[in-house]
């Protein structure tokens, strides 16, 4: 009988809880690692006072991806988690106070879409018919599989379905040939910011989204998305995993082409015969591999990566109910210009497209004593080599102005305020220049010619996690766990 594999796992984000629980569930003998005090990442509870919010993912797709993990590895999803689908989930409104809402019910949405322009309601049961064939396209050749190399590349079929799904599309163009109302267009444009991309850069391949927000339906777990990470945390621990909170990786040891021992700051060594990275590729390969046994995935090639949008997000426990949806869009008046200063100038927006996630709108018990408001503003990520340049005060204010103006007087009703930057972000997670979903997808190199989830440097190094395929966002992030897990081990079968 061959030993048990060993196996570290660097980073409890849900890229490396999805990793452990599947090579637990395979037999292997792992450790997980994570620097912070909690599991999950970016996605865990906050609590301010009496007021809980979910920090991270607040728009939940693709819950099967999530139960299918556990049940796959024999446990009962139901256990652990539950979802619940909120059928009319965005409010969004645009800079002329007009609105409509994004529902799953079709009728609804087409019917709001109508009141605004009947033109813009004409092609919408097309465009879900044809979102729904890109989703089942890229689902089919793209998301349950690793890519360790060119050659992965090079066959036919996947040459083929990478023409089907649109590549050379921009997003934006693709949504003018059904929307010509510019109002109705900017709340699909919004999908590009679920990947941290450009409407207006970015390929048509991720209008996806939108068959997953309204074909499928968007979710909510019950007490908070932040029980996805507890759910996966006690499954894994079940499964035999040993958990080690608190305990950063400081390096990675090599022998012969191959990872061969975990350092870790509590002076531990670990002999390995195989790795899942989990943390920030971009930042980790650098922090923990020596150069000498990094020849090709080198300093000056991670730097040419572009990150995805960062975040300037402030949590907001006030003492009152306000008129909010779950899910609430503020577009501001130009949505082209936005982006230019995001990705162009580097620099943050007078006039900003506010997302609000109340989830207490959802469920009251969250936050008893007045509303959670979970305020995202689209962010320029950390420019390359340079401090942070927001002052996090002022613009909170400028935030809240906005709001303002728009009806929603936050001030009047504050009782605790957290702001979290990119350089939080950056700090906290070693986020690749403080990016929410790893690489952006603004050039087609970046979306289809990720850094792969299999290190050309050292063959038992798996990644998992935004930076790498089949790319950012919650659901993407466990399946690439789940199969760079898969791939390791099919890996070390070869020995
Ligand atoms: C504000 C915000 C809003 C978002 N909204 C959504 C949303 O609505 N929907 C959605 O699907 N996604 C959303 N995302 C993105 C989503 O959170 C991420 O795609 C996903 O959680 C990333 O998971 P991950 O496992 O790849 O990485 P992470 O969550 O970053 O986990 C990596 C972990 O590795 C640890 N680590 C790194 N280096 C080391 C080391 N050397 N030793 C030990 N530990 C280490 C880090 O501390 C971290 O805990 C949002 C993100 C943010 C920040």
């Amino acid at each position: 009988m061959k030993p048990r594999r060993k196996i570290a796992v660097i980073g409890a984000g849900l890229g490396g809880l999805a990793a452990s629980i599947r090579l637990a569930s395979a037999g292997a003998d792992v450790t997980l690692f994570e620097k912070n005090s909690h599991a999950g990442g970016k996605l865990h509870n906050v609590k301010l006072g009496s007021h809980n919010f979910d920090f991270g993912p607040n728009t939940i797709t693709m819950p099967e991806v999530f139960r299918n993990l556990l049940a796959d590895a024999g446990e009962n999803p139901e256990e652990y988690f539950h979802f619940d689908r909120l059928e009319t989930h965005t409010k969004n409104v645009f800079s002329d106070g007009s609105f409509f809402h994004f529902s799953a019910d079709a009728d609804r949405t087409e019917e709001e879409i109508a009141a605004l322009d009947p033109d813009s309601a004409l092609g919408y049961r097309t465009y879900l018919e044809e979102v729904r064939n890109l989703y089942l396209k890229a689902e089919k050749h793209f998301l349950y599989r690793t890519f360790r190399s060119w050659r992965d590349y090079l066959s036919l079929p996947l040459a083929k379905a990478l023409f089907g799904v649109k590549p050379l599309t921009g997003l934006d163009r693709f949504h003018r040939k059904f929307f010509p109302d510019p109002r109705v267009r900017q709340a699909f444009n919004r999908y590009a910011t679920y990947i941290g991309s450009s409407p207006y850069m970015s390929p048509a391949t991720f209008a996806l989204i939108g068959h997953l927000e309204l074909n499928d339906g968007v979710y909510f777990t019950r007490g908070g998305n932040a029980n996805i990470a507890g759910g996966f945390l006690r499954a894994a621990e079940k499964l035999g995993v040993t958990v080690k909170l608190n305990t950063e990786i400081t390096g990675i040891q090599t022998s012969r082409g191959k990872a061969s021992a975990v350092t870790t700051d509590q002076e531990e060594s670990l002999d390995v015969d195989g790795i899942v990275m989990n943390g920030d590729l971009l930042t980790q390969v650098p922090a923990l591999i020596r150069r000498e046994d990094r020849t090709r995935l080198t300093d000056e090639k991670i730097n040419r990566f572009n990150p995805s949008v960062s975040a300037f997000v402030i949590l907001a426990a006030v003492s009152t109910r306000f008129d909010l949806h779950h899910h609430h869009v503020f577009f501001s008046s130009c949505y082209k210009e936005e982006f230019a200063g995001i990705f162009d100038r580097q620099s943050y927006a007078d006039d900003p497209t506010i997302y609000v996630c109340t989830s207490s709108k959802t469920d009251s018990s969250l936050s008893p004593d007045g509303d959670n408001l979970f305020i995202l503003v689209n962010a320029p990520p950390l420019p390359s080599g340079k401090t942070e340049n927001v002052d996090r005060d002022a613009y909170a204010s400028r935030v809240f102005e906005r709001l303002h103006q728009r009806g929603i007087d936050i001030n009047s009703a504050l009782v605790h305020k957290k702001t979290v930057t990119p350089g939080d972000l950056a700090r906290n997670f070693y986020a690749y220049r403080g990016a929410l979903y790893g690489i952006a997808s603004n050039r087609r190199s970046d979306t289809f010619l990720r850094p792969f989830n299999q290190s050309a440097d050292l063959k038992n190094l798996f990644f998992a996690g935004g930076s790498t395929h089949p790319g950012g966002g919650s659901p993407m992030v466990v399946l690439s766990g789940r199969n760079a897990a898969d791939a390791l081990l099919s890996e070390l079968e070869k020995d």
